[in-house]
């Protein structure tokens, strides 16, 4: 059983005068180990995804509609106490800016002490201390980190101290939403590293938004491509890299000069996503796309699998599209 199952999720946000479909109709299944990235433009959709997951979206700005199964468990059905015992320990999240969910006005080691607690509460202050300097080490930060407040810390550190948060309880599942983007180069590295190495000892199945490609190819076995809030291609990070199929993808990967070969021959996919307050009848990548036929514009392509067993969303699926 997959551990992670996301069916037929949809997000609209709804606004005084418009209703934006922010995520249409996704499904996924991530299984145990699975390390996952999730990449597409601005706007795709991703992180609404992943707080549409994590019931993290405002109530009364977003209708949400599907299932998020965690070993079977609908998350979206659950009782709000049954779903913060799941959280940290079976479900564990970072953000871009997780700054702003620490207190300001308490020292970092007491507010790692208080996560700790959540699931270790007859532990000493000493054993809490012993885990949490272990954790600052391992992204990286020096122990007197344990003793500042937050406004003490540069939001690199900042960044760290969550990422070590996270790990804290061992999640079976860590959601990461551009958490290492704003790190150094070297940093970001580290930590991904010692991430992979957690992952192998206990089993931590991790699901990653980034804009990085690179991040995807070192550290993901699967990747999930979206666009306009749906999935269009989901695969092998071996085959969705080397032989993307989609034409947005082959797009996406070409517009990376590290993925190309040739640095001077950067160039992004001409055009914008399209506006998503509109329904669109056929594909949603038809105005941007080199291979777009009529039928394109009339007939939503949906998600098939290739022989590789690669989800696919588009009417040239395999083929003549394989040829860059
Ligand atoms: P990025 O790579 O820039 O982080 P993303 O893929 O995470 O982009 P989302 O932030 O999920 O994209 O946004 C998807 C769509 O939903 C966009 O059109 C965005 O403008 C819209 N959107 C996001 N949050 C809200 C909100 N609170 N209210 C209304 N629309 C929103
Ligand atoms: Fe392009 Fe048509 Fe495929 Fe859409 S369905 S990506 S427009 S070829
Ligand atoms: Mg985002």
């Amino acid at each position: 059983m997959p551990i992670l199952e996301v069916r037929n999720l949809s997000v609209t946000y709804t606004t005084k005068n418009r209703r934006i479909a922010a995520v249409q109709g996704v499904s996924l299944e991530i299984e145990e180990r699975d390390a996952v990235g999730i990449v597409g433009e601005s706007g795709s959709g991703k992180s609404t995804l992943a707080m549409a997951m994590l019931r993290l979206l405002p109530k009364n700005g977003a209708e949400v509609g599907g299932e998020v199964l965690l070993n079977g468990t609908d998350l979206l059905a659950l009782p709000e106490d049954k779903l913060s015992k799941l959280r940290w320990k079976e479900l564990a999240v970072v953000f871009q800016k997780s700054m702003n969910s620490l207190s300001p006005v308490h020292r970092i080691g007491a507010q790692m002490a208080d996560v700790y607690r959540l699931h270790e509460s007859s532990a000493s202050k000493r054993e809490a201390k012993r885990r949490i300097v272990e954790l600052l080490e391992m992204v990286n930060l020096p122990e007197r980190v344990y003793k500042l407040y937050p406004h003490e810390l540069s939001g690199g550190m900042m960044q760290r101290v969550a990422i070590a948060l996270s790990l804290m309880h061992h999640p079976r599942l860590l959601i990461l939403d551009e958490a290492t983007t704003a790190l150094d180069v070297v940093t970001q590295g580290q930590i991904l590293e010692e991430m992979m190495e957690l992952e192998r000892k206990l089993g931590i199945t991790r699901l990653m938004i980034t804009h990085d490609m690179s991040v995807v190819a070192t550290s993901c076995n699967k990747v999930v491509v979206m666009y306009a809030g749906q999935v269009v291609e989901a695969g092998l990070v071996k085959d969705v890299l080397t032989k993307p199929a989609h034409p947005y993808t082959q797009g996406l990967l070409r517009s990376i000069p590290s993925f190309d070969g040739e640095k001077s021959n950067i160039r992004g996919i001409p055009g914008s996503i399209p506006a998503l307050d509109v329904p669109l009848a056929g594909c949603a990548f038809a105005e941007r796309c080199e291979f777009a036929a009529d039928s394109c514009r009339t007939s939503k392509p949906q998600l098939a699998e290739l022989p590789d067993r690669r989800q696919v969303a588009c009417h040239l699926r395999g083929g003549e599209i394989h040829a860059q």
